[in-house]
């Protein structure tokens, strides 16, 4: 049994060591991470001791803490510009906390139904947002699960009894080269293969070609082969650009290609006034997905599938468990999705919502798209900045090159994150490396945006 005593105190210690953790963050004072090998830092937290021999108390847990906090990658700090992972906002961490205690897992109603009914009153106000009033939809553990649910539910559509029969060879994925890895490894799951994935034209910064459309989809019956779904992205990984969803879902309406938008990135822009348009015919699509963890400010992981028939998701899935399944379960969710146990990702997406409301989540969005445009603006003004496009969200790409000289941008990336002074990610654009930051943190500001310019121009680079 738990002793109460020590977990009331080992919970005050916590609160106290990430009180601080975050304040100190927040004044981007010290370094955004720490570069330290696994086993020097193994040895350095003791890890290997610890778990052979057990006995941590509250006093001795409080120093390892110290040291696990220091050792990590702070989203709170001004120069954490890297992956869009969220800048995670206390309420979520609440629900965390709760949901490490109470482990109610919400798949099965009677496994937790408070849990449950949050999870299916934050899928009802997804929805809502995303214009599927009728629709249905699950939360899973990532975006990445999150796509393969969703083109599962696109397979159920284009045959039925895949689940029975296999996947007849003739189908095949609509997509552009912009998509996230995860659509290409959902289709290698699905046992679609690579050959299904059949890419779009599309222009110079990976947007999809509109006009192509109808000549790629004329190619594709022509050779014998059905659309299972076309894939547009909203807002894309790399850049951060939108597809044209009310173009492109208009084609898909017409000629019944089920449409998937992967807007695990940008659906939060629905809920600022000044962006919603980036997400213009959303409602259009069969599919979409929605992360939580990146925009919404909870800890990794809630993303959401929602489609916009009520039926669609359910039947994605066809398996038979008698421990599990039997009769009428209207208020499980297990039929839904890959997971069978889930943990309570609706509680961290509903605090978050219910401290700062919709507009306080519009507006973290709008001021984090707006400080990348900020960026966007400094970066363009330097002559020795090339920035191939003007951001719509929060994720800038640019090149360095001074003099016009062809710089090493993996090794300026390297240099940038030594030591802690920022952390940046890089991608490829036509081919060619770019720099790339994606603005998180509400600490981010014009000061770091300077720095971030100033320290790569005084770079050896
Ligand atoms: C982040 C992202 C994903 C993957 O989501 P995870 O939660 O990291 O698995 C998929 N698609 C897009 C567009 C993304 O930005």
């Amino acid at each position: 049994m738990w002793k109460i005593h020590e977990f009331a105190q080992a919970a005050e210690i916590t609160t106290a060591a990430l009180a601080a953790y975050v304040e100190e963050s927040q004044r981007g004072t010290g370094p955004v991470l720490s570069r330290r090998p696994p086993g020097d830092l193994a040895e350095r937290l003791d890890l290997r001791r610890w778990m052979r021999e057990g006995g941590m108390t509250p006093e001795t847990y409080q120093e390892f803490l110290h040291g696990f906090l220091e050792a990590g990658t702070r989203m709170h700090h001004p120069s954490y510009l890297g992956h869009q992972t969220a800048s995670p906002d206390f309420p979520a961490a609440l629900a965390e906390f709760v949901h490490g205690a109470t482990n109610n897992p919400v798949a099965i109603y009677e496994m937790g139904a408070s849990a449950a009914t949050v999870e299916f009153e934050v899928l009802r106000w997804m929805l809502d947002k995303v214009g599927f009033p009728s629709g249905e939809g699950v939360l899973t553990h990532g975006g990445s699960l999150a796509n393969l649910t969703a083109l599962l539910a696109a397979r159920a559509h284009a045959v039925p009894d895949a689940f029975s029969g296999g996947v007849p060879r003739d189908l095949a994925l609509l997509v552009p080269p912009s998509a996230h890895y995860s659509i290409a490894r959902a289709a290698g799951i699905m046992g679609l293969g690579g050959r299904a994935v059949v890419p779009l034209d599309a222009d110079r910064l990976g947007r999809i070609d509109i006009a192509a459309l109808p000549a790629a989809l004329d190619r594709l019956r022509r050779a014998g082969r059905r659309p299972m779904a076309l894939v547009a992205s909203a807002g894309a990984t790399g850049t951060g650009l939108h597809d044209d969803l009310r173009g492109i879902g208009e084609f898909c309406a017409a000629h019944g290609v089920w449409l998937h938008v992967d807007a695990a990135h940008g659906a939060s822009a629905l809920l600022s006034e000044r962006h919603r348009h980036l997400l213009d015919g959303i409602e259009l699509a069969d599919s979409v997905i929605w992360d939580a963890h990146k925009m919404l400010r909870t800890s990794a992981l809630a993303a959401a599938v929602l489609v916009r028939r009520d039926g669609d998701l359910s039947k994605a899935f066809q398996q038979e468990a008698s421990y599990l399944f039997y009769g009428d379960q209207e208020h499980d969710l297990l039929g839904r999705a890959v997971e069978c146990t889930k943990s309570e990702m609706g509680l961290k997406i509903f605090l978050n919502l219910a401290w700062r409301g919709e507009r306080g989540l519009g507006d973290h969005v709008a001021a984090r798209y707006d400080t990348a445009h900020r960026f966007w603006e400094l970066a363009s003004q330097r002559p020795a900045f090339d920035c191939p496009y003007e951001p719509e969200s929060n994720i800038v790409c640019f090149r360095y090159a001074p003099g016009g000289r062809d710089v090493d941008h993996i090794a300026l990336r390297e240099h940038l994150l030594t030591d802690g002074a920022f952390h940046v990610t890089s991608t490829e654009l036509a081919d060619v490396r770019h720099l790339r930051v994606a603005v998180m943190a509400p600490a981010t500001d014009d000061k770091t945006l300077h720095s971030l310019l100033d320290t790569i121009e005084r770079s050896p680079f």
